[in-house]
């Protein structure tokens, strides 16, 4: 069974995860993990939000509000992050 320490391991499985591929237990450590690991959880997040966003374009005209303000926070600690490391 898989032990998804390492981020580099829950990473590439992020997709699988998405896509419910996973066993139970798989989707239950990287759930506990990314509980834990705050990097993966963005990771996660911004994969969910694109994906929300490309299933809601084909389906609807625009994001819900929500969505958006998600990934603006999202982006906006990214160019914080950017910024700061100068
Ligand atoms: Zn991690």
């Amino acid at each position: 069974m898989h032990d998804f320490e390492d981020c580099t391991d829950v990473l590439r499985n992020l997709y699988a995860f998405h896509d419910n591929e996973l066993t139970q237990a798989e989707a239950d450590d990287i759930r506990e993990h990314l509980m834990a690991c705050e990097p993966c959880l963005d990771h996660y997040q911004v994969e969910d939000a694109l994906r929300l966003l490309i299933r809601r374009c084909c389906a609807e005209e625009k994001a819900p509000d929500d969505l958006r303000v998600r990934m603006r926070a999202t982006y906006s600690r990214t160019v914080i992050i950017t910024e700061s490391t100068d």
